[in-house]
């Protein structure tokens, strides 16, 4: 029987670190010029949700709103120094996943060979550094709920979808700061960590840079609005999800887990108008990453909505009838 995880073998290519790619990284992440000390609990990096985007502020928001446009803002919570540390040194061995392979299968998909430049730009990026006091792109934005539209997590169960479409104009609230070391903020930081990296590295195609697209969806049409979908990069056109798990081993005995990170892919696939993804699944309590390149999505994802927008019909067709008594005393 072959063993479930392999390490990925290849040609080492040498780590050009450039200072000229790093300049475009930080403008991404936005440069904080404060020096952050380790008793900065939390920076005035903001998100606003109107038309600011990422931005700088020298205080923070009052009642989390933005100073500039009104619109609801979100601060982040930084790394700690012993964090930052550790997150820079962090190195994952990229391996071959069967048993994810096998799981993405199950589900009608296609796994696919992630060719030989991808497999290198995931080692490039899997490498820790050794310039520790980099730490400024170390920061995890608060979540937000109930931003007003449909946005990519609607779509992942039939139950997100009904209650996505029932809800009316929402308010955008935040959640309670979490905790630095939550699950939560730690796939954040992750995330920021490897975004920087891929960032100043030589790739030969992944991109880490996170986007955020917007299409009409085409079952739920127009009505429904611009569907708003997060990337967290690109490998050539494909959309990138990067997800963290706490170990592979958590993940085998959630598969639940998957097919939630494969419908999110879905409907990334969707949203940028292909049929294929790139998903990357990395240990936050472990050091190994693994990569899939999953072909199908879009027949999978249309599929999905498909079904439970007929299920849904049918629910609310049922709730009706019952509602005016039409039906009485029949077992449904
Ligand atoms: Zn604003």
């Amino acid at each position: 029987m072959e063993p479930p995880y392999k390490k990925m073998t290849g040609r080492e290519t040498p780590d050009l670190e450039t200072e000229v790619t790093s300049i475009e990284v930080i403008s991404q992440r936005i440069n904080v010029d404060a020096n952050i000390t380790d008793a900065t609990r939390k920076g005035h990096i903001c998100r606003c949700l109107g038309p600011c985007g990422k931005q700088l502020l020298k205080r923070r928001p009052s009642k989390g709103l933005c100073p500039h446009c009104g619109s609801y803002c979100a601060s982040a919570t930084f790394a700690s120094k012993a964090q930052a540390e550790e997150l820079a040194h962090k190195s994952w061995t990229v391996m071959n996943s069967n048993l994810h392979a096998d799981a993405v299968r199950e589900l009608g998909l296609m796994p696919m060979n992630l060719g030989h430049a991808l497999e290198s730009d995931l080692r490039k990026m899997a490498r820790g550094r050794n310039d520790e006091r980099q730490r400024r792109h170390l920061y995890a934005h608060r979540h937000i709920i109930g931003r007003p539209g449909l946005a990519n997590g609607d779509l992942k169960t039939r139950a997100s979808l009904r209650k996505a479409l029932g809800r009316g104009a929402t308010v955008p609230r935040f959640r309670r700061t979490p905790e630095r070391t939550s699950p939560g903020v730690m796939g954040k930081l992750i995330e920021a960590e490897l975004e920087f990296r891929a960032g100043r590295r030589q790739m030969r195609g992944l991109s880490m840079r996170p986007r955020t697209l917007r299409y009409v969806h085409p079952v739920l049409g127009p009505s429904r609005g611009p569907i708003t979908v997060e990337i967290d990069g690109e490998y050539h056109n494909l959309p990138v999800e990067l997800k963290t798990v706490s170990t592979f081993e958590a993940l085998e005995n959630n598969p639940l887990s998957l097919r939630g990170m494969v419908r999110q892919l879905s409907g990334q696939a969707i949203a940028g108008n292909v049929d294929q993804g790139i998903l990357i699944i990395a240990e936050r309590d472990g050091n190994r990453l693994t990569a899939m390149r999953i072909g199908g999505l879009r027949a999978y994802h249309l599929r999905n909505v498909t079904r439970w927008m007929a299920e849904l019909d049918i629910a609310h067709q049922m709730t009706e009838m019952t509602r005016k008594g039409v039906i009485n005393d029949v077992e449904l």
